[in-house]
């Protein structure tokens, strides 16, 4: 229980308390760190471990009750029913603040990324290419999956973006990139998966991956760069419309 805070979501400034506590808290179920089963530590030992009111606590606890992780048992506090929150809970991006909030976050991993994929191109190494090859067969496997896997293609997106940063050399880049991730995992997920349930896939952004990785086995940092800034353009589109309350038409996951 002592590493709860520090699964906390990065870029939680903007966060209300209770969102920043909820977000905490979640992380350290979906982690893992507790057993299906097993007690969730109790209001007052984490309202003091977190150093927040117990009524925030209850508050977040109360959400992740209505997430479907955890469940209360009376009299006997809460207890971890699950360590996969129900699918398609995620966050309410129909709310036009967090739509907002996500763009600026998507905004600023266009700078991050772009650069990083010019950069690559440049110092990539074979063991570089080979992970990223995986990453872009594994992400293009995913798009055949169904809405229960949106996860895992979601992780599959992200392998190949932190293989990119990774192929750097410049260990800020992946740090940056996974400060980022952190807060935008949960939005992408939920992008997915409403692009999956309406019949979308991610064949697009599949191909977009393969043509980065292409550029940056070809030492072509122009390339890379410019493919870089349509894939993130595209995705954050992608994702933003799925997103949008009322987005009628099936988009491309991603
Ligand atoms: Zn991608």
């Amino acid at each position: 229980m002592t590493d709860i805070l520090r699964n906390a979501a990065p870029l939680a400034r903007g966060a209300t308390l209770s969102d920043q506590v909820t977000d905490a808290l979640r992380r350290s179920v979906t982690s893992g760190a507790f057993a299906v089963g097993s007690p969730f530590p109790s209001e007052s030992a984490l309202s003091q471990e977190l150093s927040v009111s117990r009524s925030v606590v209850r508050e977040a606890v109360a959400r992740l009750k209505a997430e479907g992780l955890l469940h209360s048992q009376q009299g006997r506090g809460a207890y971890v029913a699950s360590t996969r929150p129900r699918m398609g809970f995620a966050i309410d991006m129909s709310d036009v603040a967090n739509l907002q909030k996500l763009s600026q976050v998507l905004e600023l991993r266009l700078g991050v990324e772009i650069e990083a994929a010019a950069i690559a191109a440049t110092r990539r190494t074979p063991e570089d290419l080979a992970e990223l090859d995986a990453a872009v067969e594994r992400f293009s496997a995913q798009q055949r999956h169904s809405p229960e896997n949106a996860r895992d293609g979601v992780e599959a997106d992200m392998r190949f973006h932190r293989a990119l940063c990774e192929a750097t050399g410049n260990a800020y880049y992946l740090s940056l990139f996974n400060y980022l991730s952190a807060s935008l995992q949960e939005s992408i997920e939920a992008g997915r998966l409403r692009a999956l349930e309406r019949g979308g896939d991610s064949r697009e952004a599949a191909e977009e991956h393969r043509a980065i990785a292409e550029a940056i086995r070809a030492q072509d940092a122009s390339a890379a760069r410019r493919l870089m800034r349509r894939h993130l353009v595209l995705s954050r589109d992608r994702l933003l419309g799925n997103l949008s309350p009322g987005a009628a038409r099936p988009k491309a996951a991603e």
